[in-house]
């Protein structure tokens, strides 16, 4: 593992590829700054270090000529700067003359930020289909390379795997570092009683996930939406629950070779999504949604929890974007943090919620990366982390 750790970085212009991939509301403020706080520790690293650092990430998808104005990573800069308490020079560009020169302008310890690298999507998918003529100009902007942005290693883009290939040094930054050691937690020999949590919307994008844990759990408690198809796979009535029909063959057969799996034995059901009342059933009937675990499934999920030495978690265990369907993923959440084990989070929405609910702390890890860390997970070879 090339640890940012082993560079020479004085007097180095150093490109730092981070993930300030941060939600932003209507006005464009932003909502969740965990990303760009988790970012520090290499920066403040390199500045200690005397190097010179120009940061690069990307925001969102950039599809459209409407998407410049709303996908500018200036705001990313400003709240930087503040975080960082250092001034941060933005410039609007990814590339040309204005680049070159605040890049030549730099002292030691000085922090120079692009605009959001997909805006070279615009022209060709230029950083997400990995450009070489675009990889090796931002490569000459500087002396090393390093890669800290954990939520996009699981992609080829220009702005790490790319630069990476045409410069002559690229390390790992701390965030990636710190990734990769807490998920090997989960993947390799992981402490037993090892305890998966699985939830969230559809089977069909976790079905790599769950066949890699399945040979290294004791068990997995199955909650949220993929609950269902489940439960429509025993052939129980789940009424109007969301169902992932092209996982229903998958389902059954996994259900019929394992006894790892452990679904809801009640519910907390609503009409619809939008519901504002609940109520707890242990069968469903035809107009009846499942939107939350009931209390007997947290009791019985709890009874499998308290014993863990590790436990991994992917998906929220109901609809958390309403309220009332929260419940259950803030019980089980409460319940994790007074445990004595080895907690992982993955999974964009399971971190945002668990962040926003308050017990991050209490966790072993909340990875960064959603995508990433379900493909770390299942085993998969992450093209940003083997630079
Ligand atoms: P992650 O991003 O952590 O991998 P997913 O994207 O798989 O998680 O799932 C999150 C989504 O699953 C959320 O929008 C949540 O509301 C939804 N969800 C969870 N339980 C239910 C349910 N019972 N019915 C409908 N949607 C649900
Ligand atoms: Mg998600």
């Amino acid at each position: 593992m090339k640890s940012i750790e082993n560079a020479e970085l004085k007097n180095k212009k150093v490109i730092i590829r981070v993930d300030y991939n941060v939600p932003l509301n209507e006005n464009l403020e932003i909502t969740d700054d965990n990303r760009i706080k988790e970012s520090l520790k290499t920066i403040n690293y390199c500045i200690t270090h005397e190097a010179k650092i120009i940061l690069l990430s990307h925001l969102g998808k950039v599809k459209e000529e409407k998407d410049l104005k709303t996908k500018s990573l200036r705001v990313v800069a400003k709240r930087l700067s503040e975080l960082i308490k250092s001034p941060v020079t933005f410039i609007p560009k990814t590339r040309g003359i204005e680049v070159e020169n605040a890049i030549n302008n730099m002292k030691n310890g000085d922090i120079v930020m692009l605009e959001n690298t997909r805006f070279e999507d615009l022209d060709g998918k230029k950083e997400s289909g990995n450009n070489q003529e675009l990889a090796k100009y931002w490569a000459s902007l500087g002396d090393i390379f390093i890669n800290d942005a954990f939520g996009t290693a699981h992609r080829a883009h220009a702005s790490n795997v790319g630069i990476a290939s045409n410069i002559k040094e690229s390390y790992l930054g701390f965030l990636v570092l710190k990734e990769i050691e807490n998920l090997s937690k989960v993947t390799n020999n992981p402490k037993k009683p090892f305890i998966v949590i699985l939830g969230g919307a559809k089977v069909h994008d976790k079905i790599g996930t769950i066949e890699n844990l399945i040979k290294k759990a004791d068990y997995i408690l199955v909650g949220g939406a993929m609950a269902y198809t489940f439960l429509y796979a025993k052939g129980l009535n789940i009424g109007k629950s969301l169902i992932d029909e092209d996982s229903l063959l998958f389902c059954q057969n996994l259900l019929k070779t394992t006894d790892k799996l452990i679904l809801p034995i009640d519910h907390v059901v609503g009409e619809s999504v939008n519901s504002k009342t609940k109520c707890v059933k242990t069968q469903l009937e035809n107009n009846d949604m499942g939107l939350d675990i009931g209390p007997k499934t947290r009791e019985l999920f709890k009874s499998y929890l308290k014993n863990s030495k590790t436990i991994f978690w992917n998906g929220p265990l109901g609809y958390t974007e309403n309220k009332i369907f929260e419940e259950g993923t803030r019980e089980i959440a409460k319940f994790i943090s007074n445990l004595n084990t080895t907690s992982i989070v993955g999974g964009g929405d399971t971190a945002a919620v668990i962040i926003n609910m308050g017990y991050a702390k209490k966790f072993t890890h909340i990875s960064t990366g959603g995508g990433a860390s379900l493909e770390l997970i299942e085993g998969k070879e992450l093209p940003g982390i083997n630079i």
